[in-house]
C-alpha cells in the first residue's frame, strides 16, 4: 500500500500540549493528527482550575517550587521542577500572545485562584471554572488559522515504526482504513490513561494509547504506578464522571457516610487533607458498603448555585438539588503522574520521539501532583520540545515508500483490562490482588501476535509490575500491605520488555 503523506515532523494529540507544540513549531511544516474533533476529545477542554504560575506578587517561583516537591513526596526531580516552573510566566505570556484571555480583576490584575496545597494564589483562570475550554478554543482557532499545520481530524495512530533506534514513521487508521505516514520525528501529545478504568475524569477514548506506542518500540516509561485519584467525582451514572471540585469542600462542604457520620473530622486538615487522604478515607467507606455524600447545604444551602454555576447545573440534570440534597461522590481516576520518560527537551529514549503533557514524565509530580501544575508542564514542555525539535532541522530521512499495513487489527481488550485495573489498580492495592493482574495482563499478551496494536494490557501490566515492584505507600501508590514511606526511595523506569519478563517470573 502506498504511504499516504510524508512530513518532518507528526504531533499526535490535540490537548494543549499538541496544539501548542504545532503553533510553537511553525513555520516548519506539521501533520497534527487527533482522533476526534481537533481540541475536542481531551482533558484539557475539561480543566476547571486553571494554570499555576509564580504570579508577580511572588518575586520568584521558590515558593511555588516548594509547593510542588512537598506534594511530590520525595519523588520529584528538582531540576525538573525548577525549570519548568521558573518558565511559568513565561508560558502565561505565550498563552496570552495566542489570545488567551485570563480572568481580571476591574484594576486590570490578573484576578488568582488558590487551591489545596498551594502556599499562595497563583492559579490563573478563565471564565471562572471553565480554563481548559477557553485555552482550547483559542489555541484551536490560532492552529487552524497556520498555514504550516495541517490537521488530520478523526485519525488514530496505531504503529510507531521505527528502524533500529530511530524513528520512521507511524501508521494510522482513518475512515476506517489503515495509512502510513513516513516522518523523522513523531510528538506524542495523546494525554492521559484515564480510558484504562471504568470509572474516571479523562475523555473515555483515552486509553493511554501514547504509552502504548511507547512501549511497543521499546521506549522507556517512568512513575507508572502513580495514578492520581479525584475524591469527589460526582457518583451518577454519567461518563466519564464529573468533578466536584476540591472549592465546594473549600467552601465549608463536608463529607459524611450513609450513617450520616463525618468520617473525616478527626483527620488533619479534615475535608481539605490531600486528594490521596481523602480519596482513600472514602474508598475505606465504600468497601465498607456505605455511600459517601457531599453536604453542602448548612455552608452554601441556596448561594450554591450562584458560587457553583456549572456543577449546580450538572447536579439537576441527575435530580440533585445541592442547596437541598445532600451530593453523592466517589473517588475515581483522574491524572497520570507517570508516562514516558522524557529528558526537559520532551526527547524520550527512541530518537525521534518526543512525547509532551501528561503522556510524558518527565519527573516534575513526583509521587503526586500539585493542582494546576500540569496544564503548565504541558506548556512550558511544549515550547521547549518545539523549540529543541527546531534546532534538530528535521527532514525527511527514510527513503520508505512501501510500508506494509495489511492484517493490522486493532486490540478489542480494552473492556477486560479496564474491569482488572478498576479492581485491582485502584485506590489500595496489595501483592496478591497485583500479582492476580499481572498474570491476567501476562495471559492477554500471549494471546495476542504481532498482528494486533493498541494493545491496552502492554501498559496495563507495566503499571501493575510497577506498583508490584514498589513496596511502599507513598503519594498516591498506596499498598496496605508496605503501609509506611521508606526513608529514601527513587523514581520508577521500565521498558516493556522488562515488565514482561519480571511477570514471568511471578
Ligand atoms: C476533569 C479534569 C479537570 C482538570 N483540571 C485541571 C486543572 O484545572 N488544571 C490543570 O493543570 N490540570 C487539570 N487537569 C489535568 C489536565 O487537564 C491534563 O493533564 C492536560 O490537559 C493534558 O493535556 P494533554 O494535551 O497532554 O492531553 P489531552 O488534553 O488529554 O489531549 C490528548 C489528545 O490526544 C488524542 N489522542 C489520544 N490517543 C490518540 C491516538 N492514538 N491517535 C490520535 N490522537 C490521540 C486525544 O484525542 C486528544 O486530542 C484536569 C483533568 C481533568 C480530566
Amino acid at each position: 500500500m502506498k504511504n499516504i503523506m510524508q512530513s518532518p515532523v507528526v504531533v499526535i494529540g490535540s490537548g494543549l500540549a499538541g496544539l501548542m507544540t504545532a503553533l510553537q513549531l511553525a513555520p516548519l511544516p506539521v501533520l497534527l493528527l487527533t482522533q476526534g474533533k481537533i481540541g475536542q476529545e481531551t482533558s484539557s477542554i475539561y480543566a476547571q482550575g486553571g494554570i499555576a504560575a509564580a504570579s508577580h506578587e511572588e518575586k520568584d517561583s521558590s515558593a511555588h517550587i516548594e509547593d510542588t516537591l512537598r506534594a511530590g513526596a520525595g519523588l520529584c526531580d528538582q531540576k525538573a521542577v525548577a525549570t519548568i516552573l521558573d518558565d511559568g510566566r513565561k508560558a502565561i505570556e505565550v498563552l496570552e500572545k495566542y489570545g488567551v484571555i485570563f480572568d481580571h480583576d476591574r484594576h486590570g490584575r490578573p484576578r488568582l485562584g488558590l487551591e489545596g496545597a498551594h502556599s499562595h494564589r497563583r492559579i490563573f483562570h478563565i471564565d471562572g471554572d471553565a480554563s481548559g475550554r477557553g485555552i482550547i478554543k483559542v489555541l484551536t482557532e490560532a492552529v487552524l488559522r497556520t498555514p504550516s499545520i495541517t490537521v488530520m481530524e478523526n485519525t488514530i495512530a496505531v504503529r510507531l515504526l521505527k528502524d533500529k533506534n530511530k524513528i520512521r514513521g507511524v501508521i494510522i487508521q482513518i475512515e476506517g482504513q489503515f495509512r502510513s505516514i513516513v516522518t523523522s520525528t513523531i510528538v506524542l501529545a495523546t494525554g492521559g490513561i484515564g480510558g484504562l478504568f471504568e470509572e474516571s475524569t479523562n475523555p473515555l477514548q483515552n486509553y493511554g494509547q501514547g504509552l502504548i506506542l511507547a512501549a511497543d518500540i521499546g521506549a522507556v516509561l517512568a512513575d507508572l504506578e502513580f495514578i492520581q485519584f479525584h475524591p469527589t467525582a460526582l457518583d451518577a451514572n454519567i461518563f466519564p464522571k464529573t468533578l466536584i471540585s476540591e472549592a465546594v469542600r473549600g467552601e465549608g462542604a463536608v463529607l459524611v457516610n450513609s450513617d450520616n457520620q463525618r468520617f473525616l473530622a478527626n483527620t488533619e486538615g479534615q475535608e481539605l487533607a490531600s486528594r490521596d487522604v481523602v480519596a482513600r478515607a472514602i474508598y475505606h467507606q465504600t468497601i465498607q458498603g456505605k455511600k459517601v455524600y457531599l453536604d453542602a447545604r448548612k455552608a452554601l444551602g441556596k448561594g450554591f448555585k450562584t458560587r457553583f454555576p456549572t456543577i449546580a447545573q450538572l447536579c439537576h440534570q441527575v435530580g440533585i438539588d445541592p442547596s437541598m440534597d445532600l451530593i453523592p461522590v466517589k473517588p475515581v481516576e483522574h491524572f497520570h503522574m507517570g508516562g514516558i520518560k522524557t529528558n526537559l527537551n520532551g526527547e524520550t529514549t527512541i530518537k525521534g520521539l518526543w512525547a509532551v503533557g501528561e503522556v510524558a514524565s518527565t519527573g516534575l509530580h513526583g509521587a503526586n501532583r500539585l493542582a494546576s501544575n500540569s496544564l503548565l508542564e504541558a506548556t512550558v514542555m511544549a515550547m521547549r520540545a518545539a523549540k529543541a525539535i527546531l534546532d534538530n532541522h528535521p527532514s525527511i530521512q527514510s527513503n520508505d515508500n512501501e510500508i506494509d499495513e495489511t492484517g493490522i487489527v486493532i486490540s478489542d481488550r480494552l473492556p477486560f483490562v479496564k474491569k482488572i485495573m478498576q479492581k485491582d489498580l485502584n485506590i489500595i492495592r496489595d501483592e496478591d490482588t497485583l500479582r492476580s493482574a499481572i498474570r491476567q495482563f501476562l495471559t492477554l499478551v500471549n494471546e495476542h501476535d504481532d498482528q494486533y496494536v493498541l494493545n491496552p494490557e502492554q501498559i496495563a501490566l507495566m503499571i501493575a509490575v510497577s506498583a508490584f515492584l514498589r513496596k511502599e505507600s507513598r503519594g498516591a501508590h498506596y499498598r496496605q500491605d508496605y503501609p509506611a514511606t521508606l526513608e529514601k526511595a527513587n523514581r520508577s523506569f521500565i521498558s516493556f520488555d522488562q515488565a514482561y519478563q519480571y511477570a514471568k517470573t511471578l
